[in-house]
């Protein structure tokens, strides 16, 4: 017989809570468990007045921006709208059943508050807390970039000089919504030389610069046309072509850097606009991963995009190895020969070509950081094998960079088990990070438009794919005590508490002991202790 549901609802009993009506195998339950997110309230408390009304509680922001994440959500609204009908989801937010949700628009403001730094914080909290699980392994890093398109299109494209003097008239007077900005440095210990930190505030490198191209600096062979267009929806986004030929979009590139340890860390995450080519804010990313994780890699691996010499020279002058494919490596790209067939003659600093004759430097370009080895034009016009060598008449020429011994080391590691296999690896390990973010958190396309605001979207894509490394292997140990304790140096006395001072100088503990101590209280103190942690 056929059934017929009649509806009706009856009131609910008084003693039914949302404890007893979300399952106990709920995914909610056991990332309420895995992660306490009470840390966010000392990110964001210098954003808040003292007094007034109390805002949303900055933990249920993060919340729910994690469940945007987990549930694939693309707006605010569509967040509150599930949050709303989703037991498990007002479970985890500590919302009852009676009591009224944020609204969507708090949301987009609370966003807007707290800016990219506050986002940056909360993703390096999450890496920290994956480095304290012992998930960051630090000796092996990959690096690699994607497209992601920008939520713009190319029908808003017009000269930048327009788009930019439209926006200086929108924005021209108003004030910053609050002066006081979260010390994103403040977890690490700062020098107390006052010239170097003006000279370290100074520098300017692209992760300070959010991956802002720098205008000012000209290509001598090329000009962009992201400097003469730029779009009115997302000014920041450029145009890139897509692969297979699907023709042009704008957009950004999604740059990450991933631990070579099982669980696959991501350790920074930044987007630029297309336009920055992959291997430019590979060194700033490189050098902030190894010293804000306090890792001393010894390789490094990148796709040909990222075997530039100004690259592979820095890696290899810190000690690191560079197992970055070079341009052209393997394949002959014109029917000349080509560079690998001059052998170079470092004790006599010349080349010699496959004819034998002997090419020598003629010609130092500073700009580029080059020599200019030639052969007479004579020899080269009497050649035989002149038609396999060149077309020029002043005879071949060969260029030499000034670092171009450490691209010489590169380039005998081709070959070598160890290049071959970190090669390999990086084809399973970075790739796999960014179809997952792509085909199911939204990397396909940014929600948000302009560089702060989808470098905040990225970084809480990366945090929650750490966090699900986290959940799947956060039963093991911490294995790097020392690493672990680095990461939380002690507070540092206040400099008007004197009473401090002299409490700090009349104890007997060593600084290192207090320091192993404070890693100890961590996370499972018992496993700690101080003789252990002084022998790694
Ligand atoms: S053309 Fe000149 S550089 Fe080339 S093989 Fe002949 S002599 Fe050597």
């Amino acid at each position: 017989m056929m059934g017929f549901k009649y509806r009706s609802f009856a009131p609910l009993p008084r003693d039914l809570s949302l404890e007893e009506l979300v399952p106990r195998d709920n995914f909610y339950r056991r990332l309420e468990v895995d992660l306490d997110l009470s840390f966010v309230r000392d990110l964001v408390r210098p954003l808040y007045a003292s007094g007034g009304r109390p805002s949303v509680d900055p933990v249920v922001f993060f919340k729910l921006q994690l469940v945007m994440f987990f549930e694939g959500i693309r707006s605010e609204r569509r967040l509150m709208e599930v949050a709303a009908d989703r037991l498990s989801v007002r479970w985890y937010l500590g919302y009852d059943l009676f009591e009224t949700l944020p609204d969507h628009s708090s949301l987009t403001r609370i966003r807007e508050r707290y800016g990219l730094e506050v986002f940056r914080s909360f993703f390096e909290r999450i890496v920290e807390l994956c480095v304290e699980a012992g998930l960051v392994w630090g000796k092996e890093l990959y690096f690699d970039a994607t497209k992601v398109d920008a939520d713009a299109s190319l029908d808003s494209i017009a000269p930048r000089f327009a788009v930019e003097a439209h926006l200086d008239g929108l924005f021209e007077d108003d004030e910053p919504a609050t002066d006081a900005k979260p010390d994103a440095s403040s977890p690490l210990p700062t020098a107390d030389d006052e010239k170097l930190r003006a000279k370290n505030a100074a520098e300017d490198d692209w992760i300070s610069r959010t991956g802002r191209q720098r205008r000012e600096v000209k290509g001598v062979w090329y000009k962009r046309t992201a400097d003469f267009l730029a779009s009115k929806t997302d000014p920041d986004s450029s145009p890139m072509k897509r692969r297979n030929g699907k023709g042009s979009h704008l957009g950004y590139y999604a740059h990450y850097v991933v631990d070579g340890g099982k669980a696959r860390v991501i350790l920074n995450a930044l987007v630029t606009p297309f336009e920055v080519t992959e291997n430019a804010p590979m060194l700033d990313l490189l050098w902030r991963s190894t010293f804000r994780w306090k890792i001393r890699p010894r390789q490094v691996t990148g796709d040909t995009a990222y075997g530039t010499t100004e690259n592979i020279s820095a890696v290899e002058r810190a000690g690191i190895r560079a197992y970055m494919p070079l341009t052209g490596a393997g394949k002959k790209a014109r029917p000349f020969f080509s560079k690998e067939e001059f052998a170079y003659d470092a004790e006599r600093d010349l080349y010699r070509c496959p004819a034998g004759e002997v090419l020598l430097p003629r010609a130092n370009n500073t700009a580029r950081r080059l020599t200019v080895y030639k052969a007479d034009a004579g020899t080269c016009e009497r050649c035989e094998l002149r038609s396999r060598c060149t077309e020029n008449k002043t005879g071949r020429q060969v260029l030499r960079y000034f670092d171009e011994r450490y691209v010489d080391r590169v380039r005998a590691y081709r070959g070598t088990f160890p290049y071959e296999k970190a090669l390999r690896k990086r084809r399973v390990w970075v790739e796999p990070l960014f179809g997952e973010a792509k085909d199911w958190h939204g990397l396909r396309r940014f929600r948000l438009r302009r560089l702060e605001k989808v470098n905040a979207e990225a970084l809480m894509i990366a945090a929650g794919q750490n966090i699900k490394q986290l959940m799947a292997f956060g039963g093991w140990r911490p294995r790097k005590l020392a690493q672990v304790a680095a990461l939380r140096p002690p507070s540092r006395p206040a400099k008007q508490s004197r009473h401090y001072a002299r409490m700090v100088s009349s104890t007997t503990q060593t600084s290192d002991s207090r320091v192993f101590q404070q890693a100890g209280k961590l996370r499972r103190g018992d496993l700690l202790d101080t003789r252990s942690a002084s022998c790694t």
